[in-house]
């Protein structure tokens, strides 16, 4: 079994909990799903025993209800979990939900504890952190994190740097546990939670997953960069219609996704080329079918000037729970191969931003057979 509580159950964790529910009811194909049946854990071995939200019209009710919302199909086996309190820490601020969180009435230290104790009841082997995307600044050193915790510093830490430090706590006093994390804070890209993690026994997937038009802007640059073609400049642009595009309307919450985004320039070409990645702007008819597009130019032999234009509509959240239903059972492989902090093997294939930081961004191409050499496959192409 693989045991999972869900950390923010909007769109993307709703898709998941629904298609993993069909999936193993076998009224669903795995498509979307990387590694589907090749895996020695099967799909049908993945189980939610926890779901935590702050949005104050979700806590509380029960997980069939909530992801009814997103998805009308939903299967009625999700009934029976109830959406517990998370910590808010300002999440979602200036975003039009009623929100409520454990620190609202108890301190950082307490609202660790408390999670850590049900966490213990709950017994998860993985973390999914699929909260709104939030404006965060990282730790210099793991003096300043504790730091941080122990004067109550609310305007300092985001949910996601608690969850990580609790979710820690809680694989140090259980043997082990990973950490998926879905969302551009800094994490597995962190120095300092990389090493609180591996002294912890908590493997760290992160930071950001990758899907819609990044991963596909990374491998038509590699197209680039194996030919040694020159590129000029790149534009891209992500307009979408959902809660997520919502809030990065948000300046500050924008930047953390320009940064997970954009790194991929410089370490696909070896230069960095003038460029403009990072969402772009919400459209609320498009829902969570995004409009994508990119034109990038570039030189060819005998100094010809190239042009491509791809655009497209791309149903958002699917796209992230289809990987998430592979990085669960990775992540309880990388618990039984005592494999602790960020796993760049699996990193390079799935995130946006593979931790640990002083990695790089590689070929996708690469990255998958490297990752299926990790997880005990053959490789596809090699
Ligand atoms: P969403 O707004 O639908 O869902 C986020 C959920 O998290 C909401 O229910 C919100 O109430 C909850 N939440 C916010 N703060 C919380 C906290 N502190 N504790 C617990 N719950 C909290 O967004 P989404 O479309 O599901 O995306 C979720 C995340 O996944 C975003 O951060 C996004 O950047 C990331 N992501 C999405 C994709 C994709 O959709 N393809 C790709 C990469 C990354």
């Amino acid at each position: 079994m693989v045991k999972v509580v869900i950390l923010g159950q909007g769109y993307v964790a709703s898709i998941f909990a629904s298609g993993l529910e069909k999936i193993k009811a076998g009224k669903m194909e795995p498509y979307g799903v990387p590694l589907a049946d090749e895996l020695p854990i099967k799909i049908r071995e993945i189980e939610i025993v926890g779901s935590y939200d702050v949005d104050a019209s979700k806590v509380g009710k029960d997980l069939y209800d909530v992801v009814k919302r997103y998805d009308p199909e939903a299967p009625e086996s999700l009934k029976g979990i109830t959406v517990r309190n998370g910590i808010h820490l300002r999440s979602l601020r200036n975003l039009p939900i009623k929100a409520t969180g454990l620190d609202d009435g108890m301190t950082i230290e307490a609202a660790v504890e408390h999670l850590v104790n049900e966490w213990k009841e709950l017994k998860p082997d993985v973390f999914v952190n699929v909260c709104t995307t939030e404006a965060f600044i990282p730790f210099e050193s793991r003096e300043e994190l504790e730091k941080a915790i122990a004067e109550d510093r609310k305007d300092r830490l985001t949910a996601t740097q608690v969850y990580v430090y609790a979710a820690a706590q809680y694989a140090k006093e259980t043997g082990g546990a990973a950490f998926v994390n879905a969302i551009p804070t800094l994490i597995a890209n962190d120095p300092v939670y990389a090493e609180l993690a591996r002294e912890s026994n908590l493997a760290i997937f992160g930071d950001d997953g990758a899907t819609g038009a990044t991963p596909l802007t990374a491998d038509v640059l590699s197209h680039f960069a194996q030919r040694n073609r020159y590129v000029l400049d790149i534009a891209q642009f992500n307009i979408g219609g959902n809660n997520d595009f919502l809030a990065l309307t948000d300046k500050e919450r924008n930047k953390s996704k320009e940064f997970t985004k954009s790194s991929i320039v410089k370490e696909l070409l070896g230069y960095d080329a003038p460029h403009y990645i990072k969402p772009t702007g919400f459209l609320e008819p498009l829902g969570d079918k995004k409009f994508i597009a990119m034109h990038m130019e570039y030189v060819s032999f005998n100094g010809a000037h190239d042009e491509i234009i791809i655009s497209g509509r791309i149903n958002d959240s699917p796209a992230l729970a289809g990987l998430l239903v592979d990085l669960v059972r990775l992540g309880r492989m990388a618990v039984e191969k005592r494999d602790f902090g960020p796993v760049y093997e699996v990193n390079a294939f799935y995130m946006k931003n593979p931790g640990p930081k002083e990695k790089q961004n590689i070929p996708r191409i690469i990255a998958h057979e490297k990752m299926r050499m990790w997880a005990g496959l053959e490789p596809k192409w090699l």
